[in-house]
């Protein structure tokens, strides 16, 4: 069974502006690599991208959707909702962005405190020294493993910054229905992103879909990278149901993460209806 293969449409990727390993112009270039021909960025709580993309005039390797990826609070869950075709000129987005970076810095320097205290030293300089616009536990994880407290990322989020982790600080992230508003203020489309990975129950994912599309959310990730086949049939069938449109994404942080190329995911379900349908540059393909 081929599960995964090369799509021109990749609506989810990040850059160095969050999580990202990559510039702007090596992302696209590598994503172009990859078979993508429209690839959306959606760096975590920046469009730090696209304002480095809206001073250039040269063409580019492919085709851009504006976009970002919204940490948001579902009961003591993270969810986060992708936002899709949004104008970055508009000022509630930007003043959003901007609220989400400060909280960022003050949440990961929580998360420093408390590593010093387990008796990590250097953690809160090495958390200043971040350059990234939108800082992340990514990048936590990564200055874990550069001070030898654990020998790679994963590890860093299973012993100290995961959700169940001594490290971790709860977040308190602005609700759904926030994101969904910002979104939709700034002309785009509110999508769920990765519902596989939330460690939810059925029941709680169908509580939090219905709750979206009761937002106003629009849509709903169903294809990205090792989705399980059977659980993307089943929240297809919940997304057709509630009225949510489908988008697809690999998610693309790091080339070294082998498993994961951007386009490379199944397709996205033929009843759904895709998120860029409307969008204007895509409205022909
Ligand atoms: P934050 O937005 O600061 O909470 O950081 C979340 C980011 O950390 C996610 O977008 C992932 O890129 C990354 N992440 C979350 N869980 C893991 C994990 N178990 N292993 C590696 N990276 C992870
Ligand atoms: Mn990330
Ligand atoms: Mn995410
Ligand atoms: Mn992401």
């Amino acid at each position: 069974m081929l599960l995964a293969r090369s799509q021109t449409i990749d609506l989810h990727a990040h850059t160095r502006y969050s999580d990202g390993a990559l510039g702007v112009d090596e992302l696209l270039q590598h994503a172009s690599e990859h078979g993508v021909m429209t690839l959306a960025i959606t760096d975590h709580d920046s469009i730090g991208a696209h304002r480095e993309l809206a001073t250039r005039q040269a063409s580019l390797p492919c085709e851009v959707i504006t976009g970002l990826e919204i940490s948001t609070q579902f009961g003591n869950r993270e969810i986060h909702i992708v936002g899709l075709n949004v104008d970055i000129a508009n000022s509630t987005l930007n003043e959003f962005v901007a609220g989400q970076q400060s909280y960022r810095r003050e949440r990961l320097m929580a998360f420093a405190n408390k590593l010093e205290q387990i008796g990590h030293t250097g953690i809160v300089d090495a958390v200043s020294a971040l350059s990234a616009e939108a800082v992340t536990r990514t990048h936590l994880a990564q200055i874990l493993v550069q001070r030898g407290i654990v020998p790679d990322a994963n590890r860093a989020f299973k012993r100290y910054i995961g959700r169940k982790a001594r490290a971790y600080v709860k977040a308190q992230w602005p609700s759904i229905e926030q994101a969904v508003a910002v979104i939709q203020a700034a002309g785009g489309v509110a999508v769920l992103a990765h519902p596989g990975r939330y460690q939810l129950s059925r029941k709680q994912l169908t509580e939090l879909l219905e709750y979206f599309a009761a937002m106003g959310g629009n849509g709903v990730e169903l294809s990205y990278p090792n989705i399980d086949p059977q659980f993307a049939r089943w929240i297809t069938e919940k997304a057709l149901n509630l009225g949510l449109k489908g988008s697809q994404g690999a998610d693309f942080h790091d080339p070294r993460w082998q498993w994961v190329k951007p386009g490379y995911f199944p397709d996205l379900p033929q009843a759904i209806t895709p998120v860029w349908q409307d969008f204007a540059s895509l409205s022909t393909r």
